[in-house]
C-alpha cells in the first residue's frame, strides 16, 4: 500500500493507495510551519493512516510527497517551499529514514497533474495527453502523456503563469507586464482588489454581480487569463484536454462559464481558434479532489523499485507503474 500526501500552505492531504490505484483511506489535517513542523504533520498522518487502517507503518510500500517548490526529479528533497516556511528539506532523510520507507517528491502541480490523469481516466476512455492547469494563488500547469509526466529539459515545461499576453496589462511580481498570474492569479487578484477579506477572487465574483466597475475589471481578467493560459496550453502542447483545479476553481461554474464566454468570443473571431474547439476541451476538476495526493502516490511508487531500465517504446503503455512514473 503507497502513502500519498499533498502538503499544502492551510491543509495536507493524505491518501493510501491499494494495488488497483484505488484510494482506500484519506484524512486531512492543518499543515504545520516550517520545516520541523512539516515533518511532524505527516509522520502524525502516516501512524493516523496506519492506526486506520489497523497495519503497522512499515506495512507501507512507498510515500510520495507532493509540495509547492522545486523539487528535482526523481528525489526526495523540496526547495523554496516559502507559503510552509520551507527553505530545502530532505524528505528522504526526515521520513523516510525515519519510517524505513522510501519516499520521493514532487512538485505539487506536477503531482496534481499525474493525479487528475489517473482519476480523469476511470470510467471512460484515457486520453492519451492531458494538462492540468492549477488555479491557485499563482499558476502553473503540468504535462501527463499516457500516465507519464513531461517535464521538459529543465523541469519548466507547464510554467504558463509568466507567459505575458498583453504587454500593456498589470504588473507581475515576476517583473513582466500583462502574464497569465497577474491577470488570473489568486495572489494577484487579491493584491489587486487590496480589500481585507478571507476570500478575495469571491469577494470580487460577488461584487461584480453587484455592479462595481473594478470588481467587473478584475473578473473579466481573471476569464482572459484563464482562456489565455487554455489557448497556450493547447497550442503548444494540443492535449486532449485541459483540466483546471486550485482554489479559484472553488467558484465552480461561475468561474467557469466567464472562461467558456471567453473562448468563444476568441473562436468568433478566428476560424482557427474555432477549429481548436477549446471549450470543448476544458474540464473542472471536483471540488476537494484527491488528485494531488493520489497523484503523489502513483509518483512515490517509484521510490519502491530499484532504478530499472527504461522500457522500450512499445511497452511503456502497459509496463507498470514503477516505471511509468519513473523520473
Ligand atoms: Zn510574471
Amino acid at each position: 500500500m503507497r502513502l500519498g500526501f499533498d502538503v499544502g500552505g492551510t491543509k495536507t492531504d493524505a491518501v493510501v493507495v491499494g494495488a488497483g490505484d484505488e484510494i482506500v483511506a484519506r484524512v486531512r489535517r492543518p499543515t504545520g510551519w516550517g520545516a520541523p513542523e512539516v515533518v511532524r504533520t505527516i509522520t502524525e498522518l502516516v501512524d493516523e493512516l496506519a492506526a486506520s487502517l489497523g497495519i503497522q507503518r512499515s506495512q507501507f510500500t512507498s510515500i510520495g510527497i507532493g509540495m509547492p517548490g522545486q523539487v528535482a526529479p526523481g528525489s526526495a528533497t523540496v526547495a523554496h517551499a516559502v507559503n510552509l516556511g520551507v527553505d530545502e528539506l530532505d524528505l528522504g532523510e526526515a521520513i523516510g529514514m525515519a519510517l524505513g520507507v522510501p519516499v520521493r517528491a514532487e512538485n505539487d502541480v506536477k503531482a496534481a497533474a499525474v493525479g487528475a490523469y489517473a482519476l480523469h481516466g476511470m470510467g471512460r476512455a484515457r486520453a492519451d495527453t492531458m494538462a492540468y492547469l492549477n488555479l491557485g494563488t499563482g499558476i502553473a500547469a503540468g504535462f501527463v502523456k499516457g500516465g507519464r509526466l513531461w517535464r521538459g529539459a529543465r523541469g519548466t515545461a507547464g510554467e504558463v503563469g509568466h507567459i505575458s499576453v498583453d504587454p500593456n496589462g498589470p504588473l507581475c511580481r515576476c517583473g513582466q507586464r500583462g502574464c497569465i498570474e497577474a491577470f488570473c492569479g489568486g495572489g494577484a487578484i487579491a493584491e489587486r482588489w487590496n480589500r481585507a477579506v478571507a476570500l478575495p477572487v469571491l469577494d470580487v465574483f460577488d461584487a461584480a454581480d453587484a455592479g462595481d466597475p473594478a470588481a467587473i475589471a478584475l473578473r473579466d481578467g481573471l476569464a482572459y487569463g484563464v482562456a489565455s493560459a487554455i489557448r497556450v496550453i493547447v497550442l503548444s502542447g494540443d492535449v486532449e484536454t485541459v483540466v483546471l483545479g486550485g482554489g479559484v476553481t472553488a467558484l465552480g461554474d461561475r468561474m467557469l462559464s466567464r472562461v467558456v464566454d471567453e473562448l468563444a468570443a476568441g473562436a468568433a473571431a478566428s476560424p482557427f481558434l474555432k477549429s481548436l474547439r477549446l471549450a470543448e476541451r476544458v474540464e473542472l476538476l471536483p471540488p476537494g479532489s484527491p488528485a494531488a495526493a493520489l497523484g503523489a502516490a502513483l509518483i512515490g511508487a517509484a521510490a519502491e523499485a530499484p532504478v530499472a531500465p527504461e522500457p522500450r517504446s512499445s511497452d511503456r503503455q502497459r509496463s507498470d507503474r514503477k516505471a511509468v512514473f519513473h523520473g
